[in-house]
């Protein structure tokens, strides 16, 4: 019997793309009012976030956006300009970022079913997203030490949040590998937010698959 639904944030319950877009924008127009014919682009800004992640896939998101954007700014001798850039991009990242349609409905009706909870490997706090108040527990990676999906660690302590045991507990989220592949291997029950209607992309399964969240009360209905 299921008691518990966790929830990842990004692109699952938060559709973060335009937001970043968005204050990357803002970035960059305040950088070329600095620099007139600046060269720099979204795409440039998107690569160095790439390769830093790369380099270290484990640290706290923040770090990564600003080493990313330390690195882009450097390319062009901007550099003393990081902090006040990092903390536009953050503002307007944060002011943006906004739960999909679905989600406020989808999470009050399940609500009155189980317990929710919501673990995110990310920096979208529940609070300045648009979901304040909406979960019994919230979990974020680097918080108490705690380490990114997909380490066992950080499903270990989504268990320890629910109190119950895995088998009792439903993972929501878009990301294959972190909130399919490495909860299922935790004992939990899975769902795959697949919103681009793309294949699996390996050969674990999920226990259910939605395009929108609206469709998951009724397909958790569904889950012996
Ligand atoms: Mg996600």
């Amino acid at each position: 019997m299921i008691k518990a639904v966790v929830f990842d944030a990004d692109e699952t319950l938060l559709d973060l793309r335009p937001a970043v877009d968005y204050a990357l924008e803002q970035v960059l127009g305040s950088l070329r009012a600095l620099e007139p014919g600046l060269a720099l682009t979204r795409e440039h800004l998107r690569e160095s976030w790439q390769e830093v992640f790369a380099e270290d896939p484990g640290a706290p998101v923040p770090y990564i956006r600003r080493e990313s954007l330390r690195r882009s700014l450097a390319r062009f001798g901007l550099d003393r300009h990081l902090d006040e850039h990092y903390e536009l991009f953050f503002r307007h990242r944060y002011e943006q970022t906004r739960p999909f349609p679905d989600a406020l409905a989808t999470l009050a009706e399940l609500r009155a079913a189980y317990l929710l909870g919501y673990a995110t490997n990310g920096n979208s706090t529940a609070d300045r997203c648009g979901l304040g108040g909406e979960f019994a527990f919230e979990l974020y990676a680097h918080q108490g030490g705690l380490p990114k999906k997909p380490a066992p660690e950080f499903f270990a302590a989504v268990g320890a949040a629910t109190g119950t045991s895995p088998g009792e507990i439903v993972y929501v989220g878009d990301n294959y590998h972190h909130d399919v592949v490495a909860p299922a291997a935790a004992g939990m029950r899975t769902v795959w937010v697949n919103r681009g209607g793309r294949d699996l992309p390996g050969p674990v399964v999920p226990d259910l698959v939605v395009e929108r969240l609206a469709q998951l009360p009724a397909a958790l209905r569904g889950l012996a």
